[in-house]
């Protein structure tokens, strides 16, 4: 490292990275003095020598005293300079225009690099953002009532928006990829036979109202806490404003969440139509705690019976899938509780 005499301020801050370049300073760095041209390199330029620096800067010019001189004449005993003995060093000229240009451009180059990686920083930390509250809205979702999230969402539908921005940016994680389209897949099979504009089915949980629009030829009702588009009813499909006995099909893809599932089977018992079809799609994780059996043992008590169930077998398979079939009209509530573990995800 070499000091260029003249240039150095011992009275400046130390401070690297935010003070301008054209302000000369001095560095304290291991008890000798950094100057200016310390800055040079440090912003990227690397000059071999004093000379090389001063060729750089000049043009033509050869410095008159060697990086050693200079040292010798800058520090006495106890390593501190000596600003009396600069006689060669003064003679030295600097080209100060061509100096103020090259410390200009290092200026808008180290500019543009700290602007740069402020961004980047600043997405990573808006990433990160998004993500946390994505997770604190999934388990708002799976440990407060339908009724409290209905609430939730009212006061601000903009965390609908950013959950289910969440939401499908978790979809595209998914090992087995997107539930809805075994579930749209399945429908299309199972109504082949059938006149497809007499078929009336419910997305209960429909958030983006995807399934309606894969659909187009069937009657779709799309049911969400928040109505994302029109053709979406907003509420809480507990409380849905289906008639009795009107629909041939109750989806529930993903959406069995919040603390009542007792009152969405309820419901959609009630809505559907005798021999009408529930068809569930699940994390396979959340039946860890009752177990797919036991699931499967109570939903009947519900007036359904089971008639098709997948992913079960497969050890790899990330979600389950059920279907039940209305067997008979509940004339009670008194049912037994089903209680599916929250799908949390993991902070990473
Ligand atoms: N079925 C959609 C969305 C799944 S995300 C799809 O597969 O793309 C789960 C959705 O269920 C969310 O949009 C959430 O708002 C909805 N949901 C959860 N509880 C609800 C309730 N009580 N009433 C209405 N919608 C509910």
């Amino acid at each position: 490292m070499f000091a260029v005499p003249g240039w150095e301020n011992d009275d400046a801050a130390t401070e690297m990275t935010t003070c301008p370049l054209s302000e000369v300073t001095s560095v304290k760095h291991s008890g000798r003095s950094m100057s200016a041209s310390g800055r040079i390199i440090r912003q990227g330029i690397k000059f071999e020598s004093f000379e090389a620096f001063c060729k750089f800067v000049d043009g033509s010019s050869k410095p008159k005293v060697s990086w050693k001189d200079k040292k010798k004449h800058q520090n006495d005993d106890h390593g501190c300079r000596d600003n009396s003995d600069y006689p060669s060093i003064k003679k030295q000229k600097f080209n100060v225009e061509k100096l103020n240009d090259v410390l200009n451009e290092d200026k808008a180059e180290a500019t543009s690099v700290n602007s740069l990686s402020t961004l980047n920083k600043l997405s990573k930390s808006e990433a990160k953002l998004r993500t946390s509250r994505f997770r604190y809205l999934n388990q708002q979702l799976y440990t407060q009532t339908g009724e409290a999230s209905f609430k939730m969402f009212k006061k601000d539908p903009a965390a609908f928006k950013a959950y289910h921005e969440g939401f499908m940016e978790q979809a595209l994680k998914w090992p087995d990829g997107d539930p809805l389209h075994k579930i749209i897949m399945d429908i299309k099979k199972q109504c082949k036979t059938s006149r497809l504009e007499s078929i009336h089915i419910a997305d209960f949980g429909c958030g983006e109202a995807r399934l309606a629009r894969s659909l187009p030829s069937m009657k779709v009702t799309s049911l969400d806490l928040v109505a994302m588009s029109p053709n979406v009813t907003a509420c809480d499909m507990a409380n849905s404003p289906l008639n009795a006995g009107s629909m041939d099909i109750v989806v529930f893809c993903l959406s069995l969440m919040g603390t009542n599932l007792k009152d969405y089977l309820y419901e959609a018992n009630r809505v559907l139509k005798i021999g009408g079809i529930m068809k569930i799609a699940e994390v396979k994780s959340r039946f860890a705690n009752i177990g797919v059996d036991a699931f499967i043992a109570t939903v009947p008590k519900y007036g359904f019976k089971i008639v098709c169930n997948s992913g079960m077998d497969e050890d790899k398979s990330y979600f389950l899938f059920f279907d039940f079939k209305k067997i008979d009209t509940l004339r009670t509530k008194k049912l037994p509780v089903v209680i599916l573990k929250p799908c949390i995800y993991k902070k990473r």
